[in-house]
């Protein structure tokens, strides 16, 4: 099926090597297989043109299963996918690049993230510097990461002497990253959102909730719009058919200032995913 709407029209951010990626994608993270092409296939149908998903998923067959049956031309579809922690180091970063393109049916990836930078394995540089050799041979558009720190974002900089396009990281009301995201904005990073619902907890806040009231939207799109005004990229989830729909129908109002900073105010520091420092799951061959 070939289907073209507007969505070309998606607001876009140019990142540090020149290339573009959509403010609004649509991410699959704990989409089963089975539920996955049906997901896409909708967000594809209502306007999405950027899909987020992740070699530890378990569904990027599904994802450029959908991707490939909906039948845009290849440069109208944004996709990003992850190195698992597990495949970390150069060698296996080559090995596990090819097998995630197998399975997504593509010769050619927008956006590659290391997805957590598993301090303690101590390899995220070596996987880094795979990384810019597959787009030296022009099979990855853009590369960068994902769950990384001031810290770890300083020594990648420092030993590749590449600025990684983007830090997709944790970022709800409730956690809002002021300083990895003032960071960001220093060195050209654009910072994208992870669970930017907050996993769909955030919906229910009294103040969201109020907000959503004043402007006439619902609590996904107030969230997601002040993603967008903050200058977030952002990857909401759903597989519920009118859900995915509501939350890509957010560019047609606007928050005022004040409704911006009460939703930042919202922020406890309460991180709901892993601690990048900490989090080593899928690596078992550490000290
Ligand atoms: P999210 O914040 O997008 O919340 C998704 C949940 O919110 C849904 O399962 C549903 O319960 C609810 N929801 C969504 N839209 C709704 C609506 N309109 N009304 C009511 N409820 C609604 O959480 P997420 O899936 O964790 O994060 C989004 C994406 O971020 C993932 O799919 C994945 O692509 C990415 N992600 C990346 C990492 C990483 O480590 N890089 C980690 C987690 C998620």
């Amino acid at each position: 099926m070939t289907f073209k709407s507007e969505s070309s029209a998606t607001p876009s951010v140019v990142l540090n090597d020149g290339n573009v990626i959509p403010k609004l994608g649509f991410g699959v993270f704990q989409v089963p297989p089975d539920e996955a092409v049906a997901a896409v296939t909708k967000a594809l149908e209502v306007g999405y043109r950027s899909i987020d998903t992740a070699a530890i998923y378990g569904n990027e067959a599904e994802v450029g299963r959908a991707i490939a049956d909906f039948g845009l031309p290849r440069d109208e579809v944004y996709i990003t996918t992850k190195l698992w922690n597990s495949e970390q180091g150069y060698d296996s970063t080559l090995r596990a690049f090819d097998e995630s393109m197998a399975k997504l049916g593509l010769d050619y990836l927008d956006l590659y993230l290391i997805h957590w930078p598993v301090p303690r394995a101590d390899r995220y540089v070596d996987t880094f510097r795979a990384f810019q050799a597959l787009k030296s041979q022009g099979r990855i558009g853009s590369i960068g990461v994902s769950n990384f720190t001031v810290d770890h974002l300083e020594r990648l900089i420092g030993e590749t002497g590449e600025v990684p396009v983007v830090n997709q990281i944790e970022l709800h009301p409730t956690f809002t990253q002021a300083e990895l995201r003032a960071y960001h904005a220093e060195k050209g990073i654009a910072t994208e959102a992870w669970s930017p619902l907050g996993q769909g907890a955030e919906l229910k806040d009294p103040t969201i909730v109020e907000i959503a009231q004043q402007t006439g939207r619902t609590p996904a799109q107030v969230i997601i719009r002040w993603h967008l005004q903050l200058g977030n990229v952002v990857i909401p989830k759903s597989v519920t058919p009118s859900r995915i729909a509501e939350n890509f129908d957010v560019f047609s109002f606007e928050l005022t200032s004040e409704q911006i900073e009460r939703i930042s105010a919202l922020d406890s520091g309460n991180r709901i995913g892993g601690d990048p420092e900490t989090l080593t799951l899928g690596v078992d061959d550490l000290d």
